[in-house]
């Protein structure tokens, strides 16, 4: 048999000899769920232990030969991250670092917006972000205050970073579904932005200007669109939102809407799931929900 032949049954055997959260519980523990080890039932403990590095001896029902025999194995399980839960976050962070990993300052602020700033740690980029801004430098995403943005939301801008083109908005408004490929993403659009912000601000347009204009949104003409309400923002340099209410009016039977439109350039700028990121964003900052 050839070396690699060899070498390919050899690690074979040790994939499928490696432990599943189902095999610890059905194989090795006293399937008692007592809840001495902190958990509830053995199957949650089998999970801690195969997904999350629980070390076996916090069962007081195994057998010392068998903890000595499985441990290492574990050990060695979690070594090559075998069934290891996964962080998605952390994972899409390093992913967008590294596509953004190239770009230079000065580029940046031609592309993206922003200005070039000097601080104490060196050069960076004040990008404005909806009525605050994001201090870009070389190896950090930071509000002004010098508090790191939240996981996501740096995922969110070293994408835009890596992607941003230079177009600079023409004042062509569009709803998602006229941009392309963003079908499988217009439900998500109704049920987490638009319905959301229908649901706080129903029969209170004065309620969502006033809590627009907190976060930069300017009242503009809604002449084009017949709605009762057109809200501009400018989240980010080269992409404004436009977002349109219109109110109940339970006379004439007809129901309260809200639907967000973004400048026909915004594909130059954002993948469809950071158009996502920011809409949702969007509707955090006007409900005051919790950033996730
Ligand atoms: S201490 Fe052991 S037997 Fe008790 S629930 Fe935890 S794993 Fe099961």
């Amino acid at each position: 048999m050839c070396p690699l032949a060899q070498l390919m049954i050899t690690f074979l055997r040790w994939w499928t000899m490696a432990k599943t959260v189902v095999e610890l519980y059905r194989d090795v523990l006293p399937k008692t769920n007592c809840g001495e080890c902190g958990v509830p039932t053995c199957l949650a403990f089998a999970s801690k232990v195969v997904l999350e590095k629980q070390a076996l001896d916090a069962c007081p029902y195994l057998a010392p030969e068998t903890i000595a025999e499985l441990q290492p194995e574990l050990d060695a399980q979690h070594e090559t991250g075998k069934h290891l839960k996964r962080d998605l976050a952390a994972d899409a962070l390093e992913w967008a670092k590294q596509k953004a990993a190239s770009m230079k300052l000065e580029d940046l602020a031609e592309r993206i917006g922003g200005e070039l700033r000097q601080g104490t740690e060196g050069a960076f980029l004040e990008l404005p972000y909806f009525a605050d801004a994001i201090h870009i430098g070389n190896d950090a995403l930071l509000h002004p205050d010098g508090t790191a943005l939240g996981r996501w939301e740096q995922v969110f801008i070293y994408n835009h970073m890596a992607q941003g083109g230079s177009a600079e908005p023409i004042g062509e408004w569009k709803g998602l579904e006229l941009i392309p490929n963003t079908t499988p993403k217009l439900k998500s659009m109704q049920e987490h932005v638009e319905n959301p912000l229908l649901e706080s601000f129903r029969g209170k347009p004065e309620a969502l200007l006033a809590r627009a204009k907190l976060f930069g949104g300017e009242k503009v003409s809604n002449e084009s669109f017949s709605s009762d309400l057109a809200i501009k923002f400018r989240p980010l340099p080269k992409i404004p939102i436009l977002l349109l209410f219109w109110d109940e009016d339970p006379e004439e039977g007809f129901e309260a809407r809200v639907k967000l439109l973004f400048d026909e350039t915004i594909s130059e700028h954002l993948d469809i799931e950071s158009i996502m990121f920011l809409s949702e964003r969007l509707r955090q900052l006007l409900r005051g929900d919790e950033a996730k």
